[in-house]
């Protein structure tokens, strides 16, 4: 079975659970878990930050950032495409009470002339302009990279109009795998970043918010309301820890894998389409005389998942457990394929 769903399908390597079992634990809600403090610096300290935070989900560290720099009422900015917006079950007006001003960037991209445009003025019948929140890789954009100067142009618009700024960096590494800036230069940008380790790092669960000293102490007392205040969960934080150091560099392969699934694409005529390939994520559409569904079910009977991204969009995203054996399997799939 060849799983190109998502990133997160990934089982644990023998090696990381090897990791894994060999934690050091205690019970986090009273700050004694030695494994997960451990995770909460290291993460804070790749991006030049003072604390992190460890959480179950993205959705939740996304959801306690923004809970973090919100004081409702008031509005956040986003592309439409954002994941804080499209998935997360509404989670913004929910949860920190804002509503959601959503922006037709590039490809999820937004640049400072867009939100420049975007923030309300200070008039009463306007919800006030808070945060702005950014996505990098951004999914829905086929796994699309920032350029550094829009990052810094949006940050420096959003400390001059006194809002803060967030990061979805579900694939951040992603990001910096195939980008001219680092992971500090990041940083130096957010207020609050989120950071998932069970998408490409090959985790099986969790996801670490960093920030400011100040920032991520409310963002314990939210985890806790939220109920995602877990105890000798050292165990996965371990798996991270091991991830950070073992799984970044090899990134670079899952886009390799990706370029080239996109070069088989490019010669089929049931492919119209096929958004740029940046990093591990591949976005294609079907010509019109075939049914998605009926696609997507072809494929699975060929022994490969794949998952509906839009009308006549497919999305398949390279991983840990995506190896070329498999590629060349997909390849003659593709190649064989008949309506
Ligand atoms: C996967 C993902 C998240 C977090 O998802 P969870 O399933 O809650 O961990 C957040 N942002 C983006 C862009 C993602 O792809």
């Amino acid at each position: 079975m060849i799983d190109l769903r998502s990133d997160t399908v990934t089982k644990p390597t023998a090696e990381m659970l090897a990791f894994m079992f060999r934690a050091e634990v205690g019970d986090d809600v009273f700050s004694e878990d030695p494994s997960i403090i451990a995770l909460e610096q290291k993460t804070a300290s790749i991006f030049g930050k003072e604390a992190g935070i460890f959480c179950p989900s993205g959705t939740m560290t996304n959801q306690i950032g923004i809970k973090v720099l919100s004081d409702p009422p008031g509005e956040i900015i986003c592309d439409e495409l954002a994941h804080v917006y499209q998935y997360e079950g509404g989670g913004i007006s929910f949860n920190s009470g804002l509503s959601v001003k959503l922006l037709q960037g590039d490809r999820g991209r937004l640049t400072a002339n867009l939100v420049s445009e975007a923030i309300n003025p200070n008039d009463v019948h306007k919800p006030k302009t808070q945060i702005v929140s950014v996505e990098n890789t951004c999914n829905k954009g086929g796994g699309s990279i920032y350029p550094f100067r829009d990052l810094k142009e949006i940050s420096e618009l959003a400390k001059n109009n006194g809002l803060y700024y967030h990061l979805d960096g579900a694939r951040i590494f992603n990001a910096l795998t195939e980008a001219d800036y680092t992971a500090k230069q990041v940083g130096s940008l957010f207020d609050t970043i989120s950071v998932c380790m069970s998408k490409g790092l090959g985790c099986p669960v969790g996801s670490v918010l960093i920030g400011s000293n100040e920032h991520i102490a409310k963002a314990r007392r939210i985890r806790k309301v939220f109920g995602g205040g877990m105890r000798q969960a050292g165990y996965l934080a371990a798996a991270a820890i091991y991830a950070l150091d073992h799984h970044v560099n090899r990134l670079k392969e899952d886009h390799l894998r990706a370029r080239k699934i996109s070069d088989i694409l490019n010669g089929l005529n049931y492919v119209e389409d096929i958004m740029p390939v940046e990093t591990n994520i591949v976005v294609f559409k079907l010509t019109e005389k075939l049914d998605l569904n009926q696609f997507l079910g072809k494929l699975a009977e060929m022994g490969i998942k794949a998952v509906a991204f839009g009308p006549r969009l497919v999305r398949f995203v390279t991983h840990l457990d995506f190896s070329d054996d498999d590629l060349n399997e997909l390849e003659k799939s593709l190649k064989n394929f008949r309506i």
